[in-house]
């Protein structure tokens, strides 16, 4: 053990100062939302870090080799969670034996030219090959998964450069005639440059990371204020933005929205229970999400009322499919509540005129909903252009 920490020792306890602080950071992210598993790993990896330069930085223990067996082992386990902490966050992983591998031959490695043969040049290869080579593994792998976000762009990019830079500066180990053994070799200024270089490379990976946890986190608070729990479509405050955010975008139109209503829902209610209405209002809002394209927006803007707005579809089209949906709804069973049971909609579609306010096309959509219910239910109406239309032509599943 060394009799005291140095005022430099003290300096470079700043690094993995600053590495504890982004693992709290990311602990209390993952604190805030559990669901966010993957802060576990990146608050793990980031305490490794501070731990593997603390146990080199203040010499513990003080014989060497020990020393690097140790400071390594916290190493490889910081690169390895960190790999599987940004993989994960992408919903990916890498298999227990790869790092399984891994960690066995870089410590294997470190021992041996530790305790059998003494060389740190090869050790300081080992360590940083190995650790650039797995970041840039996890960028190629994080790469198909960026799905075009700012956020993601800026974290492979962090990522690469993280990877690159372990390949740039170990070669720069050969350049300068270096002392061979451990102890004078983390006196040189070079050493203390090349820590350096690694933290600050660290810090910026790290607050790209925390700016991630951080976009996750308000995504998932998002979703939560936008969503309906009970049919995990759009709830109605959700719907009308997304729906401004549509007509205001040219490239979407033609537009159409659809307006559903369950028939009779209320005796549905009435007869078997107010769960078993729940569930056929889960089973219609799966329906409804099996008809919709990505940027296609489906919500339930009441108690039995579902919307669909359909971007760049013709009048015909968006008939087809709301009466496609009605039939489908129409011969979907419900054995779970009763083999009988016979649920149908009612829907009215309207044609979104350019400069009208949503909620003049909502009304519109109503007001043909209601139409559809007055002639008896279980039909589409829509405007009349297209309501002559001859229903044999669709193509119903
Ligand atoms: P119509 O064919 O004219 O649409 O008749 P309806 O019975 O479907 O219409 P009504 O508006 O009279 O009834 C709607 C019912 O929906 C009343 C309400 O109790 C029920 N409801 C509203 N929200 C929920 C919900 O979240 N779950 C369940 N199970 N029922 C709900
Ligand atoms: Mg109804
Ligand atoms: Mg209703």
């Amino acid at each position: 053990m060394p009799a005291q920490i140095t005022p430099n020792q003290l300096v470079q306890l700043i690094i993995p100062g600053i590495t504890a602080v982004f693992s709290l950071g990311f602990a209390c992210a993952w604190i805030y939302d559990r669901r966010l598993r993957y802060l576990r790993f990146l608050a793990a990896s980031f305490v490794a870090f501070a731990l593997g330069s603390a146990v080199q930085i203040c010499h513990l223990p003080d014989e060497w080799r020990l020393n690097a067996l140790i400071s390594a082992t916290f190493y490889v386990s910081s690169i390895q969670l960190l790999a599987e902490g940004v993989l994960r966050r992408a919903g990916l992983h890498l298999r227990l034996a790869t790092h399984a591998a891994m960690f066995a031959l870089v410590l294997g490695g470190m021992y041996y030219f530790s305790f059998v043969t003494s060389n740190l040049l090869v050790r300081v290869y080992i360590l940083n090959f190995s650790a650039g080579a797995l970041m840039m593994l996890t960028a190629l792998r994080f790469r198909k998964h960026c799905n075009g976000r700012t956020v993601n762009r800026v974290l492979l990019w962090a990522l690469l450069i993280f990877g690159a830079s372990f390949f740039i500066r170990t070669p720069l180990t050969t350049l300068r005639s270096l002392p061979h053994s451990a102890g004078p070799f983390g006196q040189t200024l070079f050493w203390v440059l090349l820590q350096l270089s690694l933290a600050l490379m660290g810090a910026v990976l790290g607050l790209v990371l925390l700016a991630a946890a951080m976009s996750d986190v308000i995504d998932r608070l998002t979703l939560e204020r936008d969503l309906d729990p009970l049919t995990e479509t759009f709830n109605r405050r959700a719907f009308e933005r997304l729906a401004r955010r549509c007509v205001a975008d040219k490239q979407s139109y033609p537009l159409a929205l659809i307006a559903f209503d369950i028939d009779k829902f209320k005796s549905i209610n009435d007869r078997y229970g107010h769960a078993a209405g729940d569930a056929v209002l889960r089973q219609f809002a799966a329906i409804l999400r099996t008809a919709v394209h990505e940027k296609d927006v489906v919500a339930r803007i009441g108690g039995e009322e579902f919307v669909l707005l359909l971007l760049r579809v013709d009048d015909k089209f968006a008939y087809q499919i709301a009466e496609r949906l009605r039939t489908v709804l129409e011969s979907t069973r419900f054995d779970q509540i009763d083999a009988t049971l016979c649920v149908t909609t009612s829907a009215g579609i309207a044609r979104y005129r350019p400069g009208e306010p949503v909620a003049e096309l909502l009304a519109r959509a109503d007001h043909l909903l209601y139409a559809a219910k007055r002639a008896g239910r279980n039909r589409v109406v829509t405007e009349p252009s297209v309501q002559t239309r001859d229903t044999s032509e669709l193509d119903i599943v």
